[in-house]
């Protein structure tokens, strides 16, 4: 098989400052260690996260010349229903600007304090915005998406046993929905069958309980599905995901996810007691329902970007630069989470710097050694993201220290992936002097995104 090429060619180029090691060290200095706390500007290639910084296509930035800023009932709006209701065919259409509006929205009416919310695995705003109303966020992944050198397929499913055991021990009332993400970003991109979709409806129905998807990598499940599960082969992208919507009561959607737009997000469902709910609150909250919380011209790129994220090629494409980094990985013997997700390569900090102790954060020594080595910004999702302390303040490490290299959308070439597997074969031989962390300074909350360190 000949190369897979970007399915695009470059008509705009946004310059890459190309920062000397002296100038790394000096920006992670001042930044205390904490690859958040960096300027963009110094990062020669930026992998802290897909959301929000694809790059748009001619068709959409023609779309945004469209852009129908009428308060209400504007033509933007009109493309923007009809293209989700063309994927979806789901009643109630409410944009929000991004996909954390559109989870407090849904939490903040259907949801009490004491209910228990079922997911594969709940992203750190879905269970912030239950855990805001007294809810509790549970998740029931599959032991297979738990072991991450495990490399078989669908391990973002939901354990259907374990759906069905928390349902008869809390009991349908206190459950006003369940959920299921696809693909599972907590879990390293990994994707959801269509079976596990339907069995997850099947068991919610039984109990009455109402299935909200969040949707944020709709369209990269849907080609794991073509690619993955028999009777796939032959559909295209826009039929998969049209089928995994028939089981869905309800979804959440962050477009700056495969909505392959900058910033937006939207709250469907097809009950009218909840859309009237949804609707008082968007208003409140976002703006008039058909807008919410976003600009005729954010619309209009969205409705282009949503149909884009289900061409084969582009999802071809997409897949292949995720593989292509895992197989590099594989050839060099790095240890990552396997098999490679939809969006992410997810690095095993653990696994690579043996030395360092949880306590000390292998994955922030990860993290700022790839920067050094590189000047590319990649992001720790272990002990500093997900540990927590117990009753006497001691750390409870994390269960996995993994560090993510998140792909914008349309954004880097073959050559920038080249370059980072040079800069990662690099960090991998030097490892042994790689050192953890120590944590200076804390807030309450969120730390990873503003905490201060100190290499050991
Ligand atoms: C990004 C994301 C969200 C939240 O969307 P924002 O647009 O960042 O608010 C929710 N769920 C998943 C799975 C996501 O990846």
């Amino acid at each position: 098989m000949k190369t897979i090429i970007e399915p695009f060619r470059i008509k705009m180029t946004e310059p890459v400052k190309l920062i000397s090691p002296e100038e790394r060290v000096a920006a992670l200095e001042k930044a205390h260690h904490n690859v958040f706390l960096i300027d963009a500007e110094e990062c020669c290639i930026d992998l802290l996260t897909d959301s929000g910084t694809g790059a748009m296509s001619s068709q959409q930035w023609a779309a945004m010349m469209l852009g129908d800023e009428s308060y209400a009932g504007s033509k933007s709006w009109k493309k923007f229903e009809a293209t989700i209701k063309n994927i979806t065919n789901i009643k109630h259409v409410f944009p929000t600007h991004q996909g954390r509006a559109a989870e407090n929205i849904l939490a903040a009416t259907t949801l009490k304090k004491g209910d228990i919310v079922p997911n594969n695995s709940h992203f750190d705003t879905t269970r912030a915005n239950i855990e805001y109303v007294g809810a509790q966020a549970v998740d029931l992944l599959c032991a297979e998406g738990l072991d991450p050198a495990l490399d078989v397929p669908f391990k973002g499913n939901m354990d259907l046993d374990k759906l069905q055991r928390c349902i008869e021990t809390h009991g349908a009332d206190k459950i006003p929905f369940g959920m299921i993400t696809v693909t599972n970003n907590t879990g390293g991109g990994q994707p959801v069958s269509m079976a596990n979709i339907r069995g997850v409806k099947e068991i919610l129905d039984r109990f009455g309980i109402p299935l909200v998807i969040d949707a944020c990598r709709f369209a990269e499940n849907a080609y794991f599905v073509r690619q993955g599960e028999a009777g796939y082969q032959d559909r295209t992208l826009l039929e998969i995901a049209q089928e995994m919507f028939s089981f869905a009561d309800a979804a959440t959607m962050s477009c700056k996810k495969d909505g392959l737009a900058n910033i937006g997000g939207f709250l469907i469902c097809n009950n009218d007691e909840w859309a009237e709910q949804f609707k008082n609150i968007l208003i409140l909250r976002e703006g008039f329902p058909t807008y919410g919380g976003l600009a005729g011209r954010d619309l209009e790129i969205i409705a282009v970007g949503l149909m884009e994220a289900l061409e084969y090629d582009y999802q071809v494409y997409r897949h292949a630069t995720v593989s292509y980094l895992g197989d590099k990985l594989k050839e060099l013997g790095i240890p990552h989470v396997k098999p490679v997700g939809g969006h992410a390569v997810f690095l095993d900090a653990k696994a690579i710097l043996p030395h360092v102790p949880a306590s000390e954060f292998p994955g922030i020594g990860l993290v700022n050694a790839i920067y050094l080595e590189g000047g590319i910004r990649c992001v720790e999702l272990g002990s500093v993201m997900f540990g927590r302390s117990d009753a006497n303040g001691n750390e409870v490490p994390a269960p996995l220290e993994l560090v993510r290299l998140a792909f914008p959308r349309r954004v880097y070439t073959q050559s920038h992936f080249d370059y980072l597997v040079e800069v990662l074969a690099a960090v991998w031989k030097n490892r042994k002097n790689i050192k953890g962390q120590r944590i200076t300074y804390q807030p309450p909350f969120l730390r990873h995104f503003t905490c201060h360190f100190e290499p050991l």
